[in-house]
This record gives C-alpha cells, sequence and structure tokens, in this order.
C-alpha cells in the first residue's frame, strides 16, 4: 500500500542506464515498457505525471475501461498489447493500442493486416516466439520464425521486432540469445524481453524494450 510508483519508476529507469553502461550501450537504444495491468488509474497517474510515456497491458478488455481516459489527459502515450489477442477483439486493440506486441498466430496476423488497413492505421507489430516451445503458452515455435515474419511482411504489417516470455525454471538468458539470433537472422531492428525479475540479464543480450510490471507498480493484487 505504501508502495511509491513513481519511486520504482526511477530505480527501474536507473538500473536500465546501469545495465545498458555495463555492456556499451547506449540507455537511449532502451525502451521501458512500464507493465500497468491490474492497476488503477490511481497507481498509473503518478508515473505518468513523472513524464513517463510507454505502458503495456495484458488484456483488451481491462485496457479499454482505463486507457481511453488516460489518453485523453495526458499526450503522446504509448500503449503496448503485451497479452494473448483474441480475433474478435482486433478491431478495439487496434483502435486503443500504439504496438501489438503479442503477434503469436497466422489468423490473427490475417486480421490485424485487414483492420489496420480497415482504420488506415499502421501500428508496429512484435511477434511472440515461444522459445521454450511450451505447449501452453502461446507464440510461434523458433523454427517456425523466419517463415511466419515473411508471411507477416507480405501481408504488410510493420513487423519491427520479436518478443518472448521464457519458461519461468529456466535461465533466461538461454531464451534471450535465441531471441536475439532469430531476429538478426530476420533483419529485426528490436528485441522485447525481459520482466521484473529478469530485465537487466535482458538488457546484456540486447533487450530494445523491456516489460516492467512489479518493479515499478509493485506487488499486483490479482494473480494475473
Ligand atoms: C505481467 C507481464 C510482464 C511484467 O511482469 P513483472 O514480473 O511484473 O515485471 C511482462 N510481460 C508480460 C507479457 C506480462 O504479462
Amino acid at each position: 500500500m505504501t508502495f511509491d510508483p513513481a519511486l520504482g519508476l526511477r530505480e527501474v529507469l536507473d538500473k536500465i542506464s546501469l545495465a545498458a553502461k555495463a555492456c556499451d550501450r547506449d540507455p537511449n537504444d532502451i525502451t521501458l515498457v512500464a507493465v500497468s495491468k491490474v492497476h488503477g488509474p490511481e497507481t498509473i497517474v503518478p508515473v505518468l505525471q513523472t513524464g513517463h510515456r510507454t505502458f503495456g497491458e495484458n488484456r483488451v478488455q481491462e485496457a479499454q475501461a482505463k486507457w481511453p481516459a488516460l489518453k485523453a489527459q495526458f499526450q503522446g502515450i504509448k500503449l503496448h498489447l503485451i497479452g494473448p489477442l483474441q480475433t474478435n477483439k482486433v478491431k478495439e486493440a487496434v483502435q486503443l493500442f500504439d504496438v501489438i506486441e503479442s503477434v503469436d498466430r497466422e489468423k490473427l496476423a490475417v486480421k490485424l493486416a485487414a483492420e489496420m488497413e480497415k482504420q488506415g492505421r499502421s501500428l508496429p507489430v512484435f511477434i511472440q516466439v515461444n522459445t521454450g516451445e511450451e505447449p501452453q503458452k502461446s507464440g510461434i515455435f523458433p523454427t517456425d520464425v523466419d517463415k511466419f515474419v515473411g508471411r507477416c511482411r507480405s501481408l504488410g504489417l510493420d513487423v519491427r521486432g520479436l518478443m518472448c516470455i521464457p519458461p519461468v525454471e529456466e535461465e533466461p538468458s538461454l531464451h534471450f540469445m535465441l531471441l536475439e539470433k532469430l531476429a538478426r537472422r530476420n533483419g529485426l531492428a528490436d528485441l522485447s524481453m525481459g520482466m521484473s525479475g529478469d530485465f537487466e540479464t535482458a538488457i546484456e543480450f540486447g533487450a530494445t524494450f523491456v516489460r516492467v510490471g512489479t518493479a515499478v507498480f509493485g506487488e499486483r493484487q490479482q494473480s494475473q
């Protein structure tokens, strides 16, 4: 309850900066996606007031309830969808979000391309890779990434990079390394990887976006 999100943000930004310098990278090449899922405006507004503008949400409906008002109040917000997207929510997602990080199957890619065309709104997208090939997790398997990137490009999607969520019980660096290799091979500049527990490691392995929730906003009440 006493957790101060503005301070949490400051601390994470400082750690990003230090981690970047430790591996000779420019801290400005790394964007913090502050993951605000579950938290209400009372927790998010103090972070907006510091000037931070990039946020992540994992559910379309929850984001629809919170962000239109915040976007009207604060200019320049970039909202990233980092959770699974159902095809029946594509329209709403394209209207509200500024980046879609969770493109994880052909049907969704086709729908997204059509909806963006319809709305005249070409959002940057990331392809979610299931680096651990976990059956319960969404994402393209590493062996299918090259083909899927090609398919998304042929649909006209603005593919910027790859995103992954490593298996919880494994050493994340191996997954970050694999994601970096797959991105490089496909000429993709951006890597969305690293969360509260491992964002510094992700930076060492080339992350350009880190998605950090708990370390910025404190523990979440609901488990998601
Ligand atoms: C919740 C979530 C995060 C942030 O997790 P923390 O451990 O709270 O930093 C990052 N990425 C995705 C896809 C998430 O759902």
